[in-house]
C-alpha cells in the first residue's frame, strides 16, 4: 500500500459511515456562549464546558487586550527557552495560592498536561492505577509512560485496593478524573485519599518519601466544585505532598491552557522532565492574562457558581421528570441515555431542528451512546425551559 493510496482512506471512511461513527465539525459564527449561531441560525447551546459563561466575559477580554498591547501576540519559544512572560509567573503564583500548594506550573492544554505529566511521574518499574472512565488524555499519558497501567472498575475503590495490594511496583500512582467528563459523576476521592494515605509506607510526614501518589484531573471540577477551588476542597481534603492536581483554564475558567499544582519538588521535576512542557511553545501572554482575570473573577463573584448549580438542578429535575435516565450525573454534565448510536444521532438531530444544540456522544468517546447536556451559569430560565420542552416529545 502506497502512502498516497486514497483507496485505503475511502474504504475506512465508508466503514465509519456504515457504523454511524463518522464525525463532522460544525462552524460557529458567534462567540462561545449560551446562544450560538451556526449557518445563520441561532441555537441554545448545551454543548460547551464554559460552565460559568466566562468564555466571552468582558473582564477576560479586557485583560487579554491589555496584555496584547504590552506583550504582543506570539511567545516565540518554549518557556525554558524564554517564551514565557512575567504573566506566566504571576498565574503560577495565583494557582499555587488558589490550590494552597507550594508550587504550580502552566501547561499549554489539559491534553498536553496529562500526556506530559503522567510519563514524567510514572517511570519504568512503577504501576499506574487508572479509573476505567478516565479521560482520553489520561489514557494517552499512561500509554506514553514506561510504567505498567492497570485499569480499575469505575469508582470501585475496593477493586482498586485489591489491585494495588497484589501489584509489586517501586511507586504506585493512582490517576483519576475528579468529575468524569462524559458521565458527570464525581470520583470517590475521600475513599481513594484514605487508601492512598494508609498505603504510604513511610508515613504521612512531609518531606518523607512516599510510594503512593494520587494524581487528580480537575478539568471539570475547577470553577465548579468546592467554591471553584476543585475536588479536594469539595471533599474537605488537604493537598498532601503525595497529591498532584491538574486542572484546566479552558472549561469553567473560559480561557485556554492548564496547570499542575503540588509540592515544590514534584512540580520542579515535572518542569524538568515533562516533554509537552519542554518541547512546546509557551501560551501567548494574552491567554495567560485572561486566565488570571478568570481566577480573580470567581473569587470576587461566588454568585456565578451558585447560579451554575441552581441551573444544573433545574435542568436535571426537569429532564428526570420527563422519564429520561441521566445515568449517575451529579454535576452540570447531564448525560441522557439514548440507546443505540442511530437513536442518539436522531435525537441530537431533532433537538438541532428545534434550535437546541446538544451533541451525540458515541464510541470511542464512550461505551454507551448518549446525548451530553452541559448546563452553564449563563443559561436563562427560559433557555432551560426550552430544552425541557424540546425533550417532551418522547423520543
Ligand atoms: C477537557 C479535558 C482535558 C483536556 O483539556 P484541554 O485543555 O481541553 O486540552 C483533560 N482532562 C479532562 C478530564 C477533560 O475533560
Amino acid at each position: 500500500m502506497l502512502y498516497n493510496d486514497k483507496v485505503m482512506f475511502s474504504i475506512s471512511l465508508r466503514s465509519l459511515k456504515g457504523k454511524n461513527l463518522f464525525r463532522e465539525v460544525k462552524h460557529r459564527n458567534s462567540p462561545q456562549g449560551p446562544k450560538i449561531i451556526i449557518d445563520g441560525k441561532e441555537y441554545i447551546n448545551f454543548s460547551s464546558n464554559d460552565y460559568l459563561g466566562l468564555a466571552n466575559h468582558h473582564d477576560l477580554i479586557k485583560a487579554s487586550r491589555l496584555a496584547m498591547d504590552k506583550f504582543g501576540l506570539g511567545s516565540g519559544a518554549s518557556r525554558l527557552i524564554c517564551g514565557g512572560s512575567i504573566l506566566h509567573e504571576e498565574l503560577e503564583k495565583k494557582i499555587a495560592e488558589f490550590k494552597e500548594t507550594e508550587s504550580a506550573l502552566v501547561f499549554n492544554s489539559g491534553y498536553a498536561a496529562n500526556t506530559g505529566i503522567i510519563p514524567a511521574i510514572a517511570d519504568e518499574g512503577d504501576a499506574i492505577f487508572s479509573d476505567e472512565f478516565n479521560h482520553a488524555s489520561i489514557i494517552d499519558g499512561c500509554r506514553l509512560s514506561k510504567a505498567k497501567t492497570i485499569v480499575y472498575k469505575h469508582k470501585d475503590t475496593d477493586h482498586l485496593e485489591r489491585l494495588i495490594r497484589k501489584t509489586k511496583a517501586k511507586h504506585k500512582i493512582i490517576v483519576t478524573d475528579s468529575v468524569f467528563s462524559m458521565d458527570g459523576d464525581i470520583a470517590s476521592l475521600k475513599e481513594i485519599y484514605e487508601l492512598c494515605a494508609s498505603l504510604n509506607l513511610y508515613g504521612r510526614g512531609y518531606p518523607a518519601p512516599t510510594n503512593c501518589l494520587l494524581y487528580i484531573d480537575d478539568a471539570h471540577a475547577t470553577g465548579v466544585l468546592g467554591n471553584g477551588k476543585g475536588s479536594l476542597v469539595h471533599f474537605g481534603l488537604k493537598p498532601e505532598p503525595w497529591i498532584i492536581q491538574m486542572g484546566t483554564f479552558s472549561k469553567a475558567l473560559g480561557s485556554f491552557g492548564a496547570f499542575v499544582a503540588g509540592s515544590r519538588d514534584p512540580i520542579n521535576w515535572v518542569l524538568n522532565t515533562a516533554r509537552s512542557f519542554i518541547f512546546s511553545t509557551a501560551l501567548p501572554s494574552c491567554v495567560i492574562a485572561a486566565s488570571i482575570a478568570a481566577l480573580e473573577l470567581i473569587e470576587k463573584k461566588p454568585e456565578l457558581i451558585n447560579r451554575l448549580w441552581a441551573n444544573r438542578d433545574k435542568a436535571a429535575k426537569g429532564i428526570t421528570k420527563l422519564g429520561y435516565n441521566i445515568i449517575e450525573s451529579e454535576t452540570p454534565i447531564i448525560p441522557i441515555k439514548t440507546g443505540s448510536i442511530k437513536n442518539t444521532l436522531k435525537i441530537s438531530q431533532s433537538l438541532f431542528e428545534k434550535g437546541i444544540f446538544a451533541p451525540a456522544i458515541r464510541p470511542p468517546s464512550v461505551k454507551e451512546p448518549r446525548i451530553r447536556i452541559t448546563v452553564t451559569a449563563a443559561h436563562s430560565d427560559e433557555d432551560i425551559g426550552r430544552l425541557i420542552k424540546a425533550l417532551v416529545t418522547k423520543m
